[in-house]
């Protein structure tokens, strides 16, 4: 990107803050040319880190888990508590059932400011990215990125997408979530049909909370999808949500 290109995305950076209100926040925007984009805090400052050869999408999902916390006033949506980064950084395990829960908070930020028509094509053009990428699964891929994928594509495709596009896309969509599907089952002995099954049924739920304003809502639907993940078992979830999702 060009000094000029840059600029112009900072432009349209301060655009998307005002769509969403945000303009009042301090919020640092750092472009890189590598890995994923993210966003962290400290105390009121917040810096997104945006990789510039990713869908654009990004950079808005980023500022939209901002939204989120505001909207819903949980901060943890955004940024899991100072005390617990480092063990989630140090434990495989605990960084796998974060990054499976931050999925499905994915999925509250998607639909919050997809309802943004300006945010929903963008959002759109991603998901159509991700579909493509879902149809060509790289052979060296783990089966733990698939389900963090299917945790946040499969509501994403079922209840954020529009019913006009999701129409559309039907087919593509269908036998996309089939692939991956499979794919896990294939890579990982622990997953299989009835595990899908039941997950499924957890995850359609999301339809019914997905306007929710109540965090205590958002974690429920956290705690009964990752109780149907066959890596966890119930205490497990009960005592790490709670580490990661502490009562405000
Ligand atoms: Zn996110």
């Amino acid at each position: 990107m060009s000094s000029g290109q840059i600029q112009d995305l900072k432009n349209r950076f301060e655009k998307y803050l005002k769509i969403l209100n945000l303009k009042n926040e301090k919020i640092l925007l750092l472009t890189q040319t590598y890995g994923e984009s993210a966003i962290s805090r400290d105390n009121a400052n917040w810096k997104i880190e945006y990789n510039i050869n990713h869908p654009e999408y990004e950079l808005v999902h980023e500022i939209g888990h901002i939204f989120l916390y505001i909207k819903i006033n949980y901060e943890y949506f955004a940024d899991p508590p100072d005390n617990i980064k480092s063990s989630i950084f140090n434990n495989q395990r605990l960084m796998l059932f974060f990054n499976y829960c931050n999925s499905l908070v994915d999925c509250f930020v998607d639909y919050n400011i997809s309802v943004y028509s300006k945010f929903f094509n963008l959002f759109l053009d991603y998901l159509k990215e991700i579909l493509n990428g879902m149809t060509n699964i790289q052979p060296q891929s783990q089966s733990e990125q698939l389900v963090e994928g299917y945790l946040k594509f499969y509501p994403s495709f079922n209840q954020i997408l529009r019913k006009t596009e999701r129409d559309k896309l039907k087919n593509k969509i269908e036998n996309a979530i089939e692939l991956v599907r499979n794919e896990i089952i294939n890579k990982n002995p622990l997953y299989s049909e009835d595990i899908f099954n039941e997950l499924n049924m957890e995850l359609n739920k999301f339809s019914s909370i997905k306007k929710t304003s109540d965090h205590q809502q958002i974690l429920n639907f956290l705690k009964f999808v990752t109780k149907k993940l066959p890596e966890f078992d119930n205490n497990y979830v009960d005592k790490n949500l709670l580490l990661i999702f502490p009562k405000s």
